[in-house]
C-alpha cells in the first residue's frame, strides 16, 4: 500500500488525531514560553534587587569611610604639627589629590608640605626702613644715574638684615640693567635668589628673582636659557614651594607658562596643577568657614561638596579651639581610595559607583552610560553629599541562560513533536491496515456466498428436474448424475477449504508427516484436476523425470496447496488453456512449479497476494471470481512443511508458482 493510501481513509478522523495531538503540543509550547518570560522577569527583578542591595552597601560603606575620615580629622584637631603631617602623608601615599589644612589665628598651612599651591592669608612681612633706601632711591629716580644708585644699592647690600639686603640687591639688580650692565644684573639676580623666601616688596626674594632673570634673559634673546630657567620656576610654582597669595599664584604661574608655550613639556604639570589649584580653592573656602566660625557663625564640623575650576572638591572639617583641621580631596583620591574599594566589596554583580554634586555634574567614578541598568541613592537616603549612582555592568547573563533554556525549551519541543507525529504515523498506519483488513473481510463474505451461490443453484435446478421427472433418458440422467457429483464435490472443497483456512487462522492446523511419493502425489492430483477442468478444455502437463523424490507432510494439506495453484493457473489463464506442473530436485529440495500464460500479477501486488483476503487489481477487473484466501493457504501449508513459496511474473504474460520443500534423503 503506497504511503499516500495510508492518509486516505477517513479524513475526518486524520483531522480529529491532528487536532488531539498538535493541540497539546501547541498549548504546552505556549506554556513553556510563558514560563520563559516569566522567568526572566524574575531574573531582571532578582538582579534588580541585587543592584539595589549593592548601592545600599556602597552607600554604607562610603558613609562609614567619611565618617573614619573625620573621626581622624576630629582627632588631628588637637595633635601636634607633626602627627599632622605625618597622617596627610600616610594620606596622599596613594594619590596626591588631597590635602590637610589647619586653621588657626595664625593662618593657615597646608600637609603634605608644598601641595597648598596659594594661600587666602600670609603672615605679613614688614618692609624695610624706608630712610635707609631714601639717598639710592633719590639718586636712582631723581638723578637717573644708575651707576651711582648700583653703588648706592650695593652698600646698603651689606646690612645683615636679610629684608634690607634683599630689597638693596633688587636695587642693584634694576640699577645695572638700566646701565645695560646685563651681566652684572643677571649675576646680582642670582646673589638675590640666594636669599630663598626671604620677603621683598611682599614677595619672596627668590621667586622675584628667578622670574626677572627668565625676563631679562628674553630681553637680550637668550631664549634657551630663558625657556630653560622658567620650566624650573614652573615647576617649584606648582610643587607649592613659596607661600603666595592666589593672585601673585596666578601672575608668576602664567608668566613662566607664557616663556615655556612653545616648549610645551609642562602639559603634565597643567593637569595636576589644575587639580591642585582646585584644592587651594578649597583651602581658600575653608578659611571663610573659618573666619565665619571666628565671628560665631557656621559650623565647627561639617561635610560639602564644592565646584572650583569646573572640578568638585569634598571638604570635611572638623574644629578645636582655636583651630580648625580640614580634608580637601579631589575626583583622583575620591575614585582611588573609596570607590575602587566599595566596587570590588559589591559582591559578585560588577557593579560602577558614581558620585554626582547636587546639579547632577559627575563628580567621581564612571558615569553610567551603557549600563544595564543603575539605581540611585539621594545624599538624603545615604547622609552622603553626593548623589550615588550604581550602575549594572554585568555582561547581561540573564539573557545568555534565558536563550540557553529557549533552546532546551525548543529542543524538547523537537522531540516531543517527532515523539507525536512518529506515533501519529504509526497509528494511522495501523488503522488504515485495520480498515483495509475490514474492507477485504466483507469483500471476502461477499465472494464467498457468490462461491457458494453457484453450486447451490445448479443442485437445486437438477434437484427440480429430478422431482419434475423430466429426465429423457438414461443417458441423460447418467449426466445429471455426473453433475451433481461435480457440483457436490465443488461445494464439498469449498466447505472444506473454508473450514480448513479457519484452522490455520485459528492455528489449530497441524499436519501429519507422513513419507510421501512426490510423483504420486502430484500425478494424482494433477489427474484429478485435468478431470475437473477437461470439459473446459484446459489441459495440464506435468514434466516429472525424476523417479523416486519422497518428502514428508500431509498429503491432503499438500493436495489443496497444489489443486489451489492448478486452480488459479486455470482461472487467471482466460485465453491460454494449458498450465505446465514441473516437478524438479535442485540438491535436497524439491521444486515444484506451476506455471501458466494467463493475466500475470502486477510487481506491486506480487508481495502481497499471498495476505488473506488480498486479490489482484487485474483479476477483479477481469471479473474474475475469488474469495482471496487460496494463496494464503498454499503460503501456510508450504509452511507448515518448512518450505517457501514464492511467485514470478515475467515481463510476457503469466505467472510461475514455485513451491521449495526439503526432501527425505
Ligand atoms: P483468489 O484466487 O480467490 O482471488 P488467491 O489467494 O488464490 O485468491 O489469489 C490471490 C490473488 O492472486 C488473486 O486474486 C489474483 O489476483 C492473484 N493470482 C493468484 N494466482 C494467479 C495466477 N496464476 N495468475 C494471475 N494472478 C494470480
Amino acid at each position: 500500500m503506497s504511503p499516500g493510501a495510508w492518509f486516505q481513509p477517513p479524513r475526518h478522523l486524520l483531522a480529529s488525531f491532528l487536532v488531539f495531538a498538535l493541540a497539546p503540543v501547541v498549548a504546552l509550547g505556549w506554556l513553556g514560553w510563558r514560563l520563559l518570560e516569566q522567568e526572566r522577569a524574575l531574573e531582571r527583578q532578582r538582579a534588580r534587587e541585587s543592584l539595589q542591595s549593592s548601592a545600599d552597601r556602597i552607600g554604607a560603606t562610603l558613609a562609614r569611610q567619611l565618617t573614619e575620615v573625620e573621626g581622624r580629622l576630629s582627632a588631628l584637631a588637637v595633635a601636634s604639627e607633626r602627627q599632622i603631617e605625618s597622617a596627610a602623608s600616610d594620606l596622599g601615599n596613594h594619590s596626591d589629590d588631597v590635602l590637610i589644612v589647619v586653621m588657626s589665628p595664625g593662618g593657615i598651612d597646608g600637609y603634605p608640605t608644598g601641595r597648598l599651591l596659594y594661600y587666602p592669608v600670609l603672615p605679613s612681612a614688614p618692609d624695610p626702613p624706608a630712610e635707609a633706601f631714601a639717598q639710592a632711591t633719590a639718586i636712582e629716580f631723581r638723578r637717573k644715574d644708575p651707576a651711582g644708585a648700583a653703588a648706592a644699592y650695593r652698600k646698603l647690600a651689606g646690612s645683615p638684615e636679610p629684608a634690607v639686603r634683599a630689597a638693596a640687591l633688587l636695587g642693584v639688580a634694576r640699577s645695572l640693567r638700566k646701565a645695560r650692565n646685563v651681566t652684572g644684573a643677571l649675576a646680582t639676580y642670582e646673589d638675590l635668589a640666594r636669599l630663598g623666601p626671604t620677603p621683598v616688596s611682599g614677595l619672596p626674594a627668590d621667586l622675584l628673582a628667578r622670574e626677572e632673570r627668565c625676563a631679562l634673559l628674553a630681553e637680550v634673546d637668550r631664549l634657551p636659557d630663558s625657556r630653560r630657567e622658567a620650566a624650573a620656576l614652573y615647576a617649584d610654582l606648582q610643587g607649592g614651594r613659596w607661600r603666595l597669595r592666589r593672585a601673585a599664584y596666578r601672575f608668576y604661574t602664567q608668566e613662566a607658562r607664557a616663556r615655556l608655550a612653545p616648549s610645551g613639556d609642562a602639559g603634565a604639570l597643567d593637569a595636576r596643577a589644575r587639580e591642585q589649584v582646585a584644592l587651594a580653592g578649597g583651602a581658600e573656602s575653608l578659611w571663610e568657614a573659618w573666619q565665619a566660625l571666628g565671628r560665631g557663625e557656621g559650623a565647627p564640623a561639617g561635610r560639602q561638596v564644592l565646584r572650583i575650576d569646573d572640578r568638585s572638591v569634598l571638604l570635611l572639617w572638623r574644629s578645636a579651639p582655636e583651630r580648625m583641621v580640614a580634608l580637601v580631596a579631589g575626583r583622583r583620591f575620591l575614585e582611588s581610595e573609596w570607590l575602587s574599594s566599595v566596587a570590588t566589596a559589591a559582591g559578585q554583580q560588577a557593579v560602577s559607583p558614581a558620585l554626582t554634586d547636587a546639579e547632577g555634574r559627575l563628580v567621581a567614578g564612571r558615569p553610567p552610560v551603557g549600563a544595564r541598568a543603575q539605581v540611585v541613592r539621594t545624599p538624603a537616603d545615604t547622609g552622603l553629599p553626593w548623589t550615588l549612582q550604581v550602575a549594572d555592568r554585568s555582561p547581561s547573563p540573564t539573557r545568555r541562560e534565558f536563550l540557553t533554556r529557549w533552546r532546551l525549551l525548543l529542543l524538547g519541543f523537537a522531540v516531543m513533536g517527532s515523539v507525536v507525529l512518529a506515533g501519529g504515523y504509526f497509528t494511522l498506519r495501523a488503522m488504515s491496515r485495520e480498515l483495509a483488513a475490514a474492507r477485504l473481510k466483507s469483500d471476502f463474505v461477499g465472494a464467498v456466498s457468490h462461491e457458494f451461490r453457484t453450486p447451490l443453484t445448479a443442485l437445486c435446478q437438477l434437484a427440480e428436474t429430478f422431482a419434475q421427472g423430466r429426465v429423457a433418458d438414461e443417458a441423460q440422467r447418467r449426466q445429471y448424475y455426473d453433475l451433481l457429483l461435480r457440483e457436490t464435490r465443488r461445494l464439498r472443497r469449498l466447505v472444506e477449504g473454508l473450514l480448513d483456512f479457519g484452522r490455520m487462522e485459528g492455528g489449530v492446523r497441524e499436519y501429519r508427516s507422513d513419507p510421501l511419493d512426490v510423483g504420486t502425489l502430484v500425478r494424482d492430483t494433477v489427474a484429478d484436476f485435468q478431470e475437473e477442468v477437461a470439459r473446459q478444455g484446459y489441459r495440464i502437463e506435468l514434466s516429472c523425470d525424476e523417479a523416486g523424490l519422497r518428502i514428508r507432510g500431509d498429503e491432503e494439506a499438500l493436495r489443496r496447496a497444489l489443486w489451489n495453484l492448478l486452480d488459479n493457473g486455470v482461472k487467471y489463464s482466460p485465453e491460454c488453456l494449458t498450465v505446465w506442473v514441473d516437478v524438479s530436485r535442485h540438491g535436497s529440495e524439491l521444486h515444484l512449479r506451476v506455471r501458466d500464460q494467463g493475466l500475470g500479477i502486477a510487481d506491486e501486488e506480487r508481495a502481497q497476494v499471498f495476505r488473506k483476503f488480498v486479490r489482484g487489481a487485474s483479476s477483479r477487473e477481469a471479473g474474475v471470481k475469488g474469495t482471496g484466501i487460496g494463496l494464503s493457504m498454499v503460503d501456510h501449508i508450504v509452511r507448515g512443511h518448512r518450505g517457501r513459496v514464492t511467485v514470478e511474473s515475467g515481463p510476457g504474460p503469466g505467472s510461475t508458482f514455485t513451491v521449495v520443500l526439503p526432501l527425505e534423503e
